[in-house]
């Protein structure tokens, strides 16, 4: 089957790290990661962003093909009480990144690390970010940490399960499904149609 533009956007997710590797400013940019897959699901009432635009699972799939054990994934991952739990630790980590933030704009002084698994922090001395205001630095910083701890949580349970396990838990996936829900007043299994089909693992979770 001829590939579409969209099919190649796991290239923007590889570009992502690149980038931000190169300056951590860049890490401002996954906010697009964020936002794009909510306006679809509040607009359009759907989850085409899984379906066929999200970077990350298009790169969980391509790796998955050589380097996943292929086994399905835990029951408990997906019932609904795991992902909507997950998704809560996950706004409420992100909401401590948030207050880091407001702390720097407050005076604080600049933290330049990244924190890896919401334990690990590592340096990141090599950043410059002399040209913004200490605040938009430390967003950048805490929220490269959101997403490389995200992404390492995808490449473990791709490995250990099926390429696109993250999707089961992904906080994402559990809020675009809500909104859907919401917006549609269906069952799950109405919600996004082919999205969640074509969301693999997620799909069977979501059930
Ligand atoms: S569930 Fe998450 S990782 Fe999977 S396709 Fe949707 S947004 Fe991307």
């Amino acid at each position: 089957m001829k590939k579409k533009w969209y099919d190649y956007l796991w290239i923007g997710e590889l570009l992502y790290w690149v980038l931000g590797l190169c300056n951590i400013l860049f890490a401002w940019l996954g906010m697009l990661f964020f936002t794009i897959p909510l306006l679809v699901a509040l607009i359009g009432g759907s989850k085409a962003y899984c379906n066929r635009y999200c970077g990350r699972g298009q790169l969980l799939s391509l790796l998955g093909q050589k380097l996943s054990r292929n086994a399905p994934p835990p029951r408990f991952l997906r019932t609904r009480w795991f992902r909507y739990s997950f998704l809560a630790f996950f706004m409420v980590m992100f909401g401590l990144m948030l207050r880091s933030t407001y702390m720097v704009f407050a005076g604080a002084p600049l933290r330049q690390a990244v924190t890896l698994l919401w334990v690990f922090k590592l340096p990141w001395n090599w950043a410059q970010v002399d040209m913004v205001a200490p605040w938009i630095a430390q967003f950048a910083f805490g929220f490269y940490g959101v997403m490389l701890t995200s992404t390492v949580l995808g490449l473990v349970t791709m490995a250990l399960f099926r390429p696109r396990s993250w999707c089961v838990y992904c906080p994402m996936g559990t809020m675009t499904q809500g909104v859907c829900m919401l917006k549609q007043k269906k069952e799950d299994g109405g919600c996004g149609g082919e999205g969640q089909k074509d969301c693999g693992a997620a799909a069977a979770s979501r059930q």
